[in-house]
């Protein structure tokens, strides 16, 4: 029997997480696909084996929820025949490969995935830290760039590939033949110079001097994620990034899916908007404006509920207002500032305006009540 390393941070599919509400199995679609035969697949399993909840995390990997020590190893066992898993919890950890949804078959961006997952997975590979991760951002134009990554893949103004290093305004120009091998030295540069830092911003907004030849201005993110059509396909939304085996399902049946970062899912080659319960196709839904962590008493240092609490204010929200409510300090669902906050606290909820969730509050021992009136 397979049994589950448990670790308190980061899980993967073979390193797991101890959560709240059981295991938490992390799975890396290669290239944020699916086929559909895996995303049923996965439906069916997470039905079998798990609470039935699935989430889509902030990087596009995909969370079977409510896993037991009893249950795991079949589950794993089920990932495996699908080709889903990698072959240790090292190179899982190391395969933290972020691609654009909108790649083609045949593409530019598709090899270049390809490529520097194969360098990833090889022995000799950076030894990289468990957060640290690569996207490959190279459609015409940029759309991963609020996701989180440390080297990034993108292109410049005139079309031509671009190695930029996170948080820095400028990358360096490279070719197809060059951009992976130069990705690999820009991340052995990072562990040379990271010091106790495990993020690559960090180590820029440290002042650290990068290697010559990172000169050529980024490209601004101009695409907005909502859900409607694409070339691709028809891209549907995810309350808080979550949803039950039966929509999972359900949108297997329409196509091939497409993870992305932003509590969506494309899915591929769909002419309508899939009529498939649990989805969100209405851009203009205040649920896609408001972010919640998993809460209590799922997580295990959740201080109250999130979701339901989430779902009572966001009918109440402008048409330009943005929420995160977080079940404690952690902030994990949504670490940077956000518009409003609202932190469980043992003795009610705080709101922070323009704050993170472990920011002083503007109001303290809120009532749900009270946070609808404040807002
Ligand atoms: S922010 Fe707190 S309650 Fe929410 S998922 Fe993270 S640790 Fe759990």
């Amino acid at each position: 029997m397979t049994t589950p390393e448990i670790k308190g941070f980061c899980p993967g599919a073979l390193r797991p997480m101890q959560s709240g509400d059981g295991i938490v199995v992390r799975i890396r679609p290669f290239n944020g696909r699916l086929r559909r035969a895996q995303a049923d697949g996965i439906a069916t399993l997470a039905a079998a084996h798990g609470n039935g909840m699935i989430d889509l995390s902030s990087r596009g990997n995909i969370q079977i929820r409510g896993v037991t020590e009893e249950s795991y190893a079949g589950l794993i066992e089920g990932l495996r025949r699908m080709s889903l898993l990698d072959a240790t919890p090292e190179i899982e950890s190391r395969r933290n490969i972020l691609v654009t949804p909108f790649w083609q078959t045949g593409d530019e961006t598709e090899a270049l995935a390809a490529a520097l997952t194969d360098e990833m997975v090889a022995e000799g590979a950076p030894q990289v830290p468990h957060k640290f991760g690569f996207a490959v951002d190279t459609g015409k134009l940029p759309v991963l760039q609020t996701a989180s990554a440390d080297i990034r893949l993108e292109r410049d103004a005139g079309g031509g590939l671009i190695l930029v290093p996170d948080g820095s305004t400028s990358g360096k120009p490279v070719t197809s033949e060059t951009v992976i091998a130069q990705a690999l030295d820009l991340a052995k540069w990072f562990l040379k110079n990271r010091d106790s830092y495990s993020r690559m911003n960090q180590v820029i907004a440290d002042g650290a001097t990068l290697p010559p030849g990172y000169f050529v201005p980024r490209q601004a993110q101009t695409y907005v994620p909502a859900p409607g059509y694409t070339p691709l396909g028809a891209i549907v939304g995810l309350a808080f990034g979550q949803l039950p085996v039966e929509t999972l399902a359900g949108l297997a049946k329409q196509g091939g899916l497409r993870m992305t970062p932003w509590r969506m899912i494309l899915v591929e080659s769909a002419r309508n908007l899939p009529d498939v319960d649990g989805v969100i196709t209405d851009p203009a839904d205040p649920l896609l404006r408001v972010v919640a962590c998993t809460g209590a008493p799922a997580c295990s240092q959740g201080l109250a509920e999130t979701r339901s609490v989430a779902s009572e204010i966001a009918p109440h929200l402008g048409v330009d207002q943005m929420l995160h409510v977080s079940g404690c300090a952690k902030g994990c669902a949504h670490p940077k500032p956000a518009p409003l906050t609202v932190t469980a606290t043992a003795h009610g909820y705080d709101l922070i305006r323009n704050g993170r969730a472990s920011d002083p509050a503007d109001q303290t021992g809120l009532t749900l009540q009270d946070i609808i009136k404040a807002l």
